[in-house]
């Protein structure tokens, strides 16, 4: 076999045809669509009304076992299977995935845009600005960071009367402040205590934001100019996607929603205990304002020219880890009944799937038909109890020759999860994305394995080394599930109490006896249930590395309590995330970071080094 390319040789080997054309070719009208330069376009959300009667395609999740350091391929999956179904099967198809953070794209993990022969290209433009929507949301977090901390300045320094005087008359001639806001500062705020919000600078919970991993802003102190006469305070800065405006911008269903979204986030407690919202900060219309145009999802191609969608990237660490509602209504209608609608959710199927179903599809109303697993050998190997990996050094040789015993024993992790997806009551394709080391009796048993356990098929793919080609065992396995009605079910009822909520979730998903609820939890349970939050679904922030709360505990972990430190509550995007241990909100960078690898070429433009 011929060796593979890097990914950005690939990339760059392929000319992508003109997205406008590409915008033609799957139904979209010319004024529905706004390019960006001759690869990238966004799609009007107007679309949505004039295909209103047309009915949805079938909807695939794509989700993975454990993941490890070694890699399992579920973004290479997600593009191989689209590319079969599209270009090998000639089904219409669409791919919708997330658009990638520029921390990680600098930092550790390198591109998210598949890899191999199975990419979103151009991939520079994919994993760079695209077309500046996570720019935008780094602008509105930051703006109502600015609100809080000057309002809160602005309330220490004046008297009642010159914060009247300051607000409220603008409220009336001038139209500073929507209808919404001027009957909120009338009924709560400005009747009983004028203007004031009363915000306690202990309890704010909004972050600044940036997409670098700056490690440094993990804890800094704001205020500290003689300007701000010694309002200082400590804050952090968060990784931008972890911004709750992203979870809004991914949950949203239409601009009214994110308007309404956007007003409803909560940055901070009254010292009377009431929570404070971005719409009381009068601050959430300009939010609306500065996303106008990123809730507009982003068309691009696969390298086989199928149409891909890259719309929204929240963090799956303390968000729900998957792109955009919005990206999918579109996609299933414009690919018709006998298409697909590829997603990818990120992290193993206990945290993205688990999300996916509770939280977006909740929110959605959309119904899912099938669930691709991607495993690996390799993976498996290392839930079977092989060492370790470190960067940068040799594989073991456990990974690279055939070991039937490690493997075998790793597949249980494969078929917890399985079982994990068969609860929301769908069927299962697992995938066993192919490395050039594993050998056929390694890969059949991996398939005889997931049969074992009740998957609908397992099928072995090649689409990293092959393209399209290589997935079209998979593409056919995917079609034959879907023809099935689809008995997709919740795993909980909303109307229960939090805590049931969470212990439903580390019972049956995690494999956990019980979870423990440590005081500030509790505190949070009792607060959010007065405040009126306990309706809403829950986000587990637990570690993604193993299925149990601790990341170096690989396969099936059994006999262990999910200990629940904390619940923040995210109210604009809807959900409440229980803390599972300390969750990273922005990431460092290592020693030696992608970025040596990246430069530009000033003869061509063409960006090297990227991966
Ligand atoms: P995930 O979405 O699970 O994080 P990706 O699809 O992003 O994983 O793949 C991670 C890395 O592994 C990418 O660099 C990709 O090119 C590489 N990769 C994926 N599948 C294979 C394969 N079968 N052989 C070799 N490398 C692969």
């Amino acid at each position: 076999q011929k060796p593979v390319p890097s990914d950005i040789v690939i990339s760059r080997s392929c000319v992508p045809k003109p997205i406008d054309c590409l915008a033609r070719e799957v139904g979209l009208l010319s004024d529905e669509v706004e390019l960006f330069g001759k690869t990238k376009a966004k799609v009007q959300l107007k679309i949505i009304k004039r295909l209103q009667a047309q009915p949805d395609g079938k909807y695939v999740v794509v989700t993975g076992i454990t993941p490890t350091p070694l890699g399992e391929g579920k973004s290479t999956t997600t593009i191989g299977l689209v590319q079969a179904l599209g270009a090998h099967m000639k089904l219409n198809v669409f791919a919708c995935v997330r658009q990638p953070s520029q921390g990680p794209t600098f930092g550790i993990k390198g591109g998210a845009a598949g890899g191999g022969y199975s990419q979103v290209i151009p991939m520079e433009e994919f994993n760079l600005h695209l077309t500046g929507d996570i720019h935008a949301i780094t602008a509105a977090n930051n703006l109502v960071a600015a609100a809080v901390d000057a309002r809160i300045f602005h309330e220490s320094t004046q008297s009642d009367k010159a914060l009247y005087n300051r607000l409220v008359p603008l409220s009336g001639g001038q139209r500073k402040f929507s209808p919404i806001q001027i009957n909120r500062l009338k009924c709560s705020v400005f009747i009983t205590r004028f203007a004031r919000l009363d915000m306690d600078p202990s309890s704010v919970t909004w972050q600044r934001v940036l997409d670098t991993n700056d490690r440094f802003l993990r804890k800094i102190t704001i205020g500290q100019s003689p300007t701000e006469k010694g309002y200082t305070r400590e804050a952090q800065f968060d990784i931008t996607v972890a911004s709750e405006i992203m979870a809004v911008l991914a949950l949203t269903s239409s601009l009214e929603d994110m308007r309404q979204r956007l007003a409803k986030m909560v940055v901070a407690t009254s010292r009377g205990g009431q929570p404070i919202t971005t719409e009381d900060l009068g601050v959430s219309g300009a939010l609306a304002v500065l996303m106008k145009d990123a809730i507009k999802p982003n068309l691009m191609q696969t390298l086989e020219g199928t149409p891909v969608f890259v719309h929204a990237g929240p963090f799956a660490n303390i968000a729900h880890g998957n792109s955009s509602i919005l990206a999918d209504i579109i996609a299933l209608k414009l690919v018709g009944p006998e298409g697909f609608v590829v997603t990818e959710a990120g992290f193993g199927a206990d945290i993205g799937m688990e999300k996916f179903f509770n939280i977006k599809c909740r929110y959605s109303g959309l119904r899912p038909h099938v669930v691709v697993l991607v495993a690996t050998v390799r993976a498996l190997k290392m839930h079977g109890g092989g060492p370790t990996v470190t960067a940068g050094m040799p594989l073991p040789k456990e990974y690279i020759e055939e070991n039937l015993e490690l493997l075998e024993k790793g597949c249980s992790n494969m078929t917890k999860q399985i079982e994990n997806a068969q609860h929301f009551g769908l069927p299962v394709v697992v995938a066993v994305n192919a490395f050039k080391t594993d050998t056929e009796a390694e890969l059949d048993l991996v398939c005889n394995m997931a049969k074992a356990a009740r998957a609908f098929d397992a099928v072995r793919c090649s689409h990293w080394a092959e393209g399209g080609a290589g997935a079209l065992a998979l593409g056919q396995a995917v079609q034959r599930a879907s023809e099935a009605p689809s008995k997709f079910k919740f795993l909980y009822d909303l109307e229960l109490p939090i805590a049931d909520k969470i212990r439903i979730i580390a019972q049956k998903i995690y494999g956990a006896d019980d979870i423990e609820l440590l005081p500030e939890a509790q505190h949070k349970v009792e607060l959010y249930t007065k405040q009126g939050f306990s309706k809403l679904p829950i986000c587990m922030a637990k570690t993604h590395l193993s299925l149990s709360h601790e990341a170096d505990k690989k396969g099936v972990p059994t006999g262990f309590i999910v200990p629940i430190r904390d619940i923040r509550a995210s109210v604009g995007s809807g959900f409440l995330f229980p803390l599972v241990g300390t969750m990273p909100t922005i990431p460092g960078l290592p020693t030696r970071p992608c970025f040596y690898d990246i430069d530009l070429d000033p003869e061509t433009e063409q960006v090297n080094g990227l991966f």
